[in-house]
């Protein structure tokens, strides 16, 4: 846990476009002209590198020499040492070879812990400025390196750049790995230097580079103009840091007027002008402002970090911003974001259907790509309509669904979701009259009772002619209720929809993608569906994708005798998430994802089990990564929102339901917390109404 922010960290990174760019001498002149402007800056060095221990602030070769050196002349800010060193190796290479040489790790957490307990320490500072060690990209180790630092701390950035023939190829690398990262120049500083072969470059090349410079960051940032600075040579002497500072000024102004504001008034804008799932638009519920992500962490805009309990609504299983994912949405970027599916094809959307069909359920063989998990609802509906007229049935026209589901929002959905959960009836003169039964009432851990399946039975002898598919969630209830049922419930519904020749759909989009611990729940069974639904988890939680997938026996009946499937969404089979997706799909394939679900299955069913004593817990199961705390009353939203928030974690109760579905990459410490903090809340009794 980060330490409790008592105020908001203000500070800027200066790093380069490499090593030896003049960072240093950028850092102390900035230094000179904060402090000239009357602000108490210090200049900090997370990591410094070639210096010993003893020598940080006395070695001329240590940057923190400069930092002193450039302020030596000035009045000193009381109680303030101008520079700071925060980690310190001897060896002079970058950073993870430097730390690896003395036994020790870097990483950008811990490194961040440390600058933000720095900056709670030095009470009397206004602003740090926090320089690099090596340029933008130097490693911290096998995967993080000093953007990572700027990002996880939310600070803008100041480049430093040397201005040279060739240079400009790496200050547009610098800049965009900076956007790469989400983060803002709020400077770029190029010092002129002299050419590769020692002589200075000519002038007409050092404007030039300028004025290119100058145009990739009117690209950048069209809303903002970020500072261009030239630094020339200045001639080592007694007043080399007043000229330097001095023509740094306009930066240090800039800098000095950037204080981050404490109420960015987000939520007072949203709450005019925007609307929130199942909200009212009247009385806006409780909102937190989330400003980046990362791993299994939400960071909110006043830098507090929740532990997530959600995975956004079943999505993010890998955790946030997955590299591998953010690599695949960004060379598909680059490529071709978007065309249109009529008439067109493209190799992630080919390739996808592939990797789902392999995926699938045997038998499922025919993708039907659509934008949303209700859209790829509709689509499953509409083509048990259209199988059922091809094959001349065209009085089976409605559908049957067992109480307690949930299948999305729009109007056909909407229809097979349980009557009173979904709301039937406000909708109801609009909403096509299914038939229901009762909900697979056989718990998932106890020995089934055929009995269950008696109302399922009867309604398809008797009305089975009415009836064009059987639609339901396997294994799992979601969004209906969390329940858990036995697998066998679907294998006597599979075998009684083939005696009545009605279809069997399967609405997957929840649990597919290994959330009850196995890829599709139906393999609990071992039931292959006529149609099966998948969405949420399918991108990784990146962006939204669904797919309808069929037998070929439903595809012919569809489109026997020259006819065709009557949909066609304008963003079908989009590039950009058909290869998230199929990125998504080979993180599968690396297989460590049962070993990772089994983990969290021990770790919510143990960290959950004090739950069951608490007086107002009706019941409390886990299978896979979900757990869930079901209550005998509903609970109290609002203020559980606020107790979860506080606890540092991201949990969302509904109804009577307190539950969990983490991401499967999820620290199992954290699971343990997530636990924790549900088990307080309703120890508490936050869980009641406030009435
Ligand atoms: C979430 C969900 C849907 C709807 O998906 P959206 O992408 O929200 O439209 C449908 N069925 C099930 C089982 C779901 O959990």
């Amino acid at each position: 846990m980060p330490p409790p922010e008592t105020r908001p960290l203000y500070a800027f990174f200066i790093s380069g476009t490499d090593t030896n760019t003049g960072k240093t001498v950028v850092t102390a002149a900035l230094l000179r002209a904060l402090r000239t402007a009357g602000l108490a800056a210090q200049a900090v060095k997370p990591v410094q590198t070639g210096i010993s221990p003893a020598e940080t602030l006395i070695s001329p070769s240590s940057d923190a020499f400069a930092y002193k050196e450039a302020v030596a002349d000035i009045p000193p800010v009381p109680a303030l040492c101008p520079a700071a060193i925060l980690h310190c190796f001897t060896l002079p290479a970058s950073p993870h070879l430097a730390a690896a040489e003395e036994g020790k790790h870097l990483r950008a957490a811990r490194l961040c812990h440390d600058i933000r307990s720095h900056w709670q320490r030095e009470k009397t500072a206004d602003l740090l400025l926090l320089e690099s060690a090596g340029g933008i990209s130097a490693p911290l180790n096998a995967t993080e390196d000093m953007s990572d630092i700027a990002a996880e701390l939310d600070i803008p950035v100041v480049l430093v750049c040397p201005n040279r023939l060739g240079s400009l190829s790496h200050v547009f690398r610098a800049l965009a790995a900076l956007t790469e990262k989400g983060l803002i120049p709020a400077g770029v500083v190029m010092t002129e230097a002299a050419s590769t072969d020692g002589r200075p470059t000519p002038a007409r090349i050092l404007e030039d580079n300028l004025e290119m410079v100058r145009g990739r960051l009117r690209l950048a940032c069209p809303d903002r103009p970020v500072p261009l600075l030239a630094l020339p040579r200045l001639p080592k002497g007694a007043d080399f840091w007043k000229r330097a500072a001095a023509l740094l000024t306009p930066l240090a102004t800039e800098l000095g007027a950037r204080r981050r504001r404490d109420a960015p008034g987000l939520v007072s804008r949203d709450h005019a002008a925007l609307w929130h799932p199942y909200a009212s638009a009247l009385e806006p519920p409780p909102l937190e402002v989330a400003s980046r992500s990362r791993g299994n962490r939400i960071i909110l805009e006043n830098g507090r970090e929740l532990v997530d309990g959600m995975s956004s609504w079943w999505a993010a299983i890998h955790g946030y911003n997955h590299p591998r994912l953010l690599e695949a949405l960004r060379r598909q970027a680059g490529r071709m974001p978007h065309v249109m599916f009529g008439g067109l094809t493209h190799a992630p959307a080919v390739e996808l259907a592939e990797g789902l069909v392999r995926r699938m359920p045997e038998g499922l063989k025919r993708v039907f790509f659509a934008d949303s998990g209700s859209v790829a609802v509709e689509v499953a509906l509409k083509m048990a309509l259209q199988y059922q007229q091809g094959r001349g049935r065209t009085r089976r026209t409605r559908f049957l669904a067992p109480y307690g589901g949930y299948h999305g929002d729009t109007l056909g959905a909407m229809s097979v979701c349980d009557p009173v959960t979904g709301m039937h009836s406000l909708f109801a003169d609009h909403l096509p009259r299914q038939i229901f039964m009762e909900r697979p009432r056989c718990r998932f851990d106890v020995p089934f009772d055929p009995a269950c399946l008696d109302e399922a039975r009867h309604i398809l002898k008797t009305r089975g002619e009415e009836i064009a598919a059987v639609i339901l969630e396997p294994v799992v209830q979601g969004a209906g209720g969390m329940w858990f049922y036995h697998p066998d419930y679907l294998r006597g519904l599979a075998e009684l929809c083939a005696a009545s020749e009605t279809l069997l759909i399967f609405d997957e989009i929840a649990t597919g993608f290994g959330r009850t611990g196995k890829f599709f729940a139906a393999e609990w069974a071992g039931v292959s569906p006529d149609i099966l639904c998948c969405g949420k988890a399918m991108t990784g939680g990146l962006l939204t994708l669904a797919a309808t997938v069929c037998t070929e026996e439903v595809a012919s009946g569809i489109c026997g005798g020259g006819r065709v499937f009557m949909h066609g969404p304008t963003f079908m089979g989009n590039p950009l998430a058909c290869a998230v997706a199929l990125a998504n799909l080979g993180l599968f394939e690396e297989n460590r994802w049962q070993t990772l679900v089994t983990g969290m299955q021990e770790a919510l069913a143990q960290g959950l089990a004090p739950c069951r004593d608490l007086p107002d817990v009706a019941d409390v199961r886990v299978l896979g990564a979900i757990g869930v705390v079901e209550l005998r009353k509903s609970v109290n939203t609002a203020a559980l929102h606020g107790f979860f928030v506080d606890r540092g974690v991201w949990i969302r109760p509904f109804n009577r339901l307190v539950y969990l579905m983490p991401p499967y990459t999820s620290p199992l410490e954290d699971v343990v917390l997530l636990c924790a903090a549900v088990h307080d809340a309703i120890a508490g009794g936050l869980h009641k109404s406030a009435c």
